[in-house]
């Protein structure tokens, strides 16, 4: 995510650092680039002279040019003025707060994610405890309904039924309906969606919103496409009372001209964000952690959140009983291991860890995490469950049948041992700290 606009801004801070005192002169050249950098990025021209002027101000003023360690100030400033421009200190979360069924309806172009973030949504609020109902009413893409449908299937979760050639209305109005009487207690609107903006969509989704009176209209904008959807966005906004903006495709490539400028654009908040193509793949979004992410510094936070939703009380339960009763052992090396995969990729998490994604990169001839999970795995799972609970009798010949066993090398299934050894250390370690070690090592 924002890879080049991250390094682009790293080289900027790179040579401000070099300079022991800043001067005015070298503020100036900083702004410059910086405004360079964030054009490149295809951010708002108007959002980037406005940014570059407060964050020059601020730059420029005693705070930064009499403290010990002006570069450092100048980036505090940087990453402030980022958050405040992605909307930090707004609450952005969804308002559910309204007699059940709670309509939300997502509205935007074509290929921009609706319908997938609706399944996306839905998960989101079940976990939250509620009982959403996903409403198909996109009723002229023929596969939209279909593909409702078929998410609906995956996650479990009804989707009204409504077909081709229905009046969009009409189906979000029976849904609603549907919902009262069947207890659902919240309504996923799935709208249509146009290559271009026109007339008849816009009128279309002005009747649904005079009839179903939606909680929350939330424009659901590809991250991918830069400024197009700011002035996309920008449009609906005039036509619909949006309350939000969904920005997905964020996992991609994307140069961040989106994520910039269209809270400033719109007035309105960037409420949550799309981080892959699965279904769980939807995060809330929260302005200065992104700000972080954008500078380099990770995002510790959002990788204990993740953990934390990741492992359901039931593993943890049963992982400590394992621990409480053999130790820790390969078994639950591995169960630890499969943990960590449910988070998502090993890549996106190691980037959340500052300097990881820097390190990362720089680790070229490296092997993918990913792979390399899959192969401790594999070589695990070829071990019987006496060899799991007691690595120590892993002689030379077991050593070969399970290197043989999982299609590996008798040097990748040393390798793994010697790692576990290590973990098993650690494990140690952290027991003896007790929780509040753990809490000092992840800088609580
Ligand atoms: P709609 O026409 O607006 O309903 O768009 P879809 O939901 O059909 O999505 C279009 C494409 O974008 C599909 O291939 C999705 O899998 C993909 N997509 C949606 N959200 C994300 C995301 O957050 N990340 C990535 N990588 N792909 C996404």
């Amino acid at each position: 995510m924002f890879d080049t606009l991250s390094d682009k801004l790293d080289s900027v801070f790179k040579k401000l650092r070099g300079h022991g005192k800043l001067t005015e002169q070298h503020i100036k050249e900083t702004m410059r680039e910086i405004r360079l950098v964030l054009l490149e990025a295809d951010v708002n021209f108007k959002v980037v002279k406005s940014f570059v002027s407060r964050v020059g101000e601020r730059a420029a003023g005693q705070e930064v040019l009499k403290s010990l360690t002006p570069a450092q100030q100048v980036i505090k400033v940087v990453r402030e003025e980022l958050a405040e421009l992605m909307g930090e200190g707004e609450d952005n979360s969804l308002d559910l707060a309204a007699r059940p069924p709670v309509p939300l309806m997502l509205c935007g172009l074509q290929g921009a994610g609706k319908t997938t973030t609706c399944g996306k949504l839905a998960l989101k609020m079940r976990r939250d405890k509620r009982n959403p109902l996903l409403v198909p009413a996109d009723v002229y893409r023929p596969a939209a309904i279909e593909q409702l449908k078929t998410l609906g299937r995956q996650l479990n979760i009804e989707v009204f039924d409504s077909h081709a050639g229905q009046d969009p209305v009409d189906i979000c109005t029976r849904a609603r309906e549907y919902a009262e009487l069947n207890g659902f207690d919240t309504l996923i609107l799935d709208t249509a969606g146009r290559l271009h903006i026109d007339e008849e969509l816009m009128g279309e989704l002005k009747r649904i919103v005079a009839n179903v009176a939606p909680q929350e209209i939330l424009f659901v904008a590809d991250a991918m496409t830069g400024q197009d959807a700011v002035t996309v966005a920008k449009s609906f906004d005039e036509q619909l009372p949006l309350t939000g903006v969904v920005l997905t495709k964020l996992d991609g490539d994307a140069r961040g001209g989106a994520a910039l400028s269209i809270r400033a654009v719109t007035g309105k908040p960037i409420k949550l964000v799309g981080m892959g193509e699965k279904l769980d793949a939807l995060e809330q979004f929260h302005p200065d952690r992104m700000a972080q992410r954008i500078l380099g510094m990770g995002d510790v936070l959002s990788l204990i959140e993740k953990a934390q939703s990741a492992v359901d009380e039931e593993d943890a339960a049963k992982m400590e009983q394992a621990l409480r009763k053999d130790g820790f052992t390969l078994e639950t090396f591995l169960e630890q291991m499969q943990m960590v995969k449910k988070m998502g990729s090993i890549d996106s998490l190691l980037k959340m860890i500052p300097g990881a994604g820097k390190a990362m990169k720089q680790a070229k001839g490296m092997q993918l995490p990913e792979e390399e999970l899959k192969k401790i795995e594999a070589i695990i799972r070829s071990m019987t469950k006496k060899e799991r609970l007691d690595h120590k009798i892993l002689n030379g010949s077991r050593r070969l049948r399970i290197a043989n066993g999982s299609g590996t090398r008798v040097q990748d299934v040393n390798q793994l041992l010697k790692r576990f050894v290590e973990a098993q250390k650690m494990m140690k370690k952290m027991q003896k700290m007790g929780p509040k070690g753990l809490k000092g090592m992840l800088g609580g």
